[in-house]
């Protein structure tokens, strides 16, 4: 019942970890599977095929399986899959039951709860649809899904009505009918490639998607979201690096969210993709008790820069259904951007967004900086309180070339 002394404060308090413990690399080590070769461990299929996906695995790996754990496991059979690669299990501290890697993967009982303004398609991207598989929401981009399946399931999946296909939603993407709308809608410059995970098809598969993508001349820029140098940091081999980098300009957006996903095999991972000239990303999904701290976050983007990523967006949890134990307030979110900001790396401070629901988009919510303007001047503070004034520049001050381009009574 250590899962009862913890929330209701009896027992002993959870440990907290220290910054230095935080950012320290690890490795994951081989854990239960110590008899595995190193030619099977470091293999990706591998990994792929002793994925713990059923309860009976789940309950003779994790002896101490909490009941909301067990009734969890299983019924998700009809909402989202477990699959959990060995390797990321390893990351699992099996004597904190409220481990931050553990909550990310293993499944719940309270993923069944569902309150009312919770959605199975939150960002209303199935709306925002000209074909299936393909979201064209903004004017120059588009969302290419190409695959429900990834090398490990999130819990908070924002996709997960047809993430795993566990729901029965059956996403089969067509790539024809995706690649021919990019192809005869010329205002689409970047292509972003998600899922689903991209990075689980082969190098052949990849490449040829790629090559289709390259052919069509106003495709500029390509990026693939990836969470696979997290789970299966042995997807990212030397091959697939040069394969990749022949699609310059194309960046990866990796997904982490608590510096232990951080270790000395997702480092090299992500170097190796870093070498092949990838510029690297990385989005996080604020999670209560998981994240929401400024010290588990600065620990977490100071890390991503030594694993040569730039922390990109931190986001909102999105309304998915049976999400709400994953929620923290958006003021949590804005206190952790105004905990980094000044106080750490520029680089490492990421773009904190609400994906607004329904299908508005990204929308960034930033501390308020500036306490007051008007024409004449702009009030602002710094990261530390401490406020300034600037005084505010004329944009139009006749005579001025803007006034004078806009004045077509002239021409
Ligand atoms: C996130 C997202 C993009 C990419 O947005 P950026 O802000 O350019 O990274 C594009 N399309 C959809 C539908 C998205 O959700
Ligand atoms: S890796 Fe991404 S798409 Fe796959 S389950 Fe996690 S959040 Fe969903």
């Amino acid at each position: 019942m250590l899962n009862d002394d913890v929330s209701s404060g009896g027992g002993e308090p959870p440990s907290h970890p220290s910054f230095e413990s935080l950012k320290a690399f690890r490795s994951a080590g081989r854990g239960p599977w110590a008899q595995v070769a190193d030619s099977d461990w470091n293999d990706w299929r591998w990994q792929m095929r002793h994925r713990i996906t059923t309860l009976e695995q789940l309950e003779r790996l994790l002896p101490a399986l909490a009941p909301e754990e067990r009734a969890g496991t299983d019924l998700v059979a009809a909402k989202l899959s477990m699959g959990i690669t060995p390797y990321f299990f390893n990351l699992i501290d099996l004597s904190d039951p409220l481990c931050p890697i553990r909550r990310q993967v293993v499944p719940r009982l309270e993923e069944t709860d569902r309150a009312p303004w919770e959605l199975t398609d939150p960002c209303g991207e199935d709306r925002h649809s000209p074909v299936p598989g393909l979201v064209h929401r903004y004017p120059d981009r588009v969302l290419f899904l190409v695959t429900n399946r990834c090398a490990s399931y999130c819990r908070y999946c924002t996709r997960s009505r047809l993430v795993s296909n566990a729901s029965g939603y059956g996403f089969h993407p067509d790539f024809e009918r995706q690649l021919d709308y990019i192809a005869r809608t010329p205002q689409v410059r970047d292509v972003l490639l998600s899922g689903g995970d991209p990075l689980v098809f082969s190098d052949d598969k990849l490449e040829h998607l790629l090559n289709r993508l390259r052919a069509i001349p106003h495709v500029e820029f390509l990026r693939i979201g990836t969470r696979i140098p997290i789970f299966l940091p042995q997807r990212i081999t030397p091959d697939l690096c040069g394969m990749l980098r022949r699609f310059h300009p194309l960046f990866v957006s990796i997904h982490s969210n608590h510096p232990h996903e951080l270790t000395i095999e997702a480092r090299e991972a992500l170097g190796r993709l870093a070498d092949a000239g990838i510029p690297l990303g990385n989005q996080s999904v604020l999670l209560r008790g998981i994240n929401d701290s400024v010290e588990v976050m600065r620990a977490h983007v100071q890390k991503l820069l030594l694993c040569r990523v730039r922390p990109y967006y931190l986001y909102q949890c999105d309304l998915i259904a049976g999400s709400a134990h994953f929620r923290t307030s958006v003021q949590k979110g804005l206190e952790i951007i105004e905990g980094l900001r000044g106080y750490t790396t520029g680089y490492a401070v990421p773009t904190f967004a609400i994906d607004a629901p329904g299908g508005g988009g990204k929308v960034p919510v930033s501390p308020d900086y500036v306490l007051s303007r008007n024409a004449e001047r702009v009030v602002i503070r710094n990261y530390e309180g401490k406020i300034f004034e600037y005084p505010e520049a004329l944009d139009c001050a006749a005579p001025c070339r803007a006034g004078q381009g806009a004045q077509s009574d002239w021409a």
